[in-house]
């Protein structure tokens, strides 16, 4: 599933291409045809990101939110525009551009209050609350007594970490995925806070995910590692450690793999 990084620079590529636009919009697969209807031919103000979510603003105050869920895809495309895929759920074009959105999990027309509402079940966002986020973090996880590896993917404590993001960070914070959220210390999540902030903004930047340091891969530059080189632990079971050549090894938190160093992230 995309993680926050991936909505966060659809926004703002898809924004520079087409906010203050006047825009067509069409749903060729038809599951969105009411909706395309109410904002064909009005202007789109911005596009917003928070954590998994995207939130086209239109004039007039409609809104257009979008989840892409496990399967949901955006696709930009330029003049001669092909044919729009059977289940194309939107089209929002202008004369230069085309956003085709295929497979999202959500896709529907909301009223500001409604935007809210799902705004507030929402928890800070690295990307858009790297200040105020680290206090927010420890007052939630001061309640809960899942471990860290569920609560890290829980959107109501952090917006936009995803499987790949909990892993990594937990390696890099050297936190066992299972200690209880409400023993870890302060410290230790202002630690992970500034992490978050810092790997997701890389990420929105780059649109992939690479956690792993110069240092742990002879000095090699971020963008220089291939494909099975960026990270430290998501789905490396079996593979020794960047760091301390120990084998990670995974485990199943509320039906998703986790993946750890034993040794980097010790259990308490
Ligand atoms: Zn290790």
């Amino acid at each position: 599933m995309p993680e926050g990084h991936v909505l966060h620079r659809a926004a703002r590529l898809q924004g520079k291409r087409l906010a203050g636009r006047t825009i067509r919009a069409a749903s060729p697969q038809g599951r969105f045809s009411a909706g395309a209807a109410e904002i064909d031919g009005t202007t789109l103000e911005a596009i917003e990101a928070r954590g998994k979510h995207l939130f086209y603003r239109f004039d007039g105050g409609r809104v257009v939110h979008v989840h892409l869920g496990l399967f949901g895809k955006f696709r930009v495309q330029t003049p001669p525009f092909p044919d729009p895929s059977p289940n194309a759920r939107l089209l929002l074009s202008t004369d230069t551009d085309r956003i085709h959105l295929a497979g999202p999990t959500t896709c529907a027309l909301l009223d500001p209050d409604a935007v809210d509402r799902v705004i507030e079940r929402l928890g800070p966002d690295p990307i858009l609350d790297p200040v105020d986020g680290a206090e927010r973090l420890t007052r939630s996880l001061a309640r809960r007594r899942i471990p860290i590896g569920a609560a890290l993917l829980d959107q109501k404590v952090v917006a936009g970490i995803g499987n790949v993001y909990r892993a990594e960070l937990l390696f890099l914070v050297g936190l066992h995925p299972f200690v209880p959220a409400n023993e870890v210390e302060p410290e230790v999540l202002d630690q992970l806070w500034k992490l978050s902030v810092d790997e997701l903004r890389a990420g929105e930047r780059s649109g992939r995910i690479v956690t792993v340091r110069p240092a742990d891969v002879g000095e090699r530059t971020r963008s220089a590692l291939g494909r099975g080189e960026r990270l430290y632990a998501y789905k490396r079971q079996g593979r020794a450690c960047r760091r301390c050549g120990t084998d990670i090894v995974s485990a199943d938190i509320d039906g998703r793999n986790v993946w750890w160093c034993p040794r980097c992230q010790p259990e308490r």
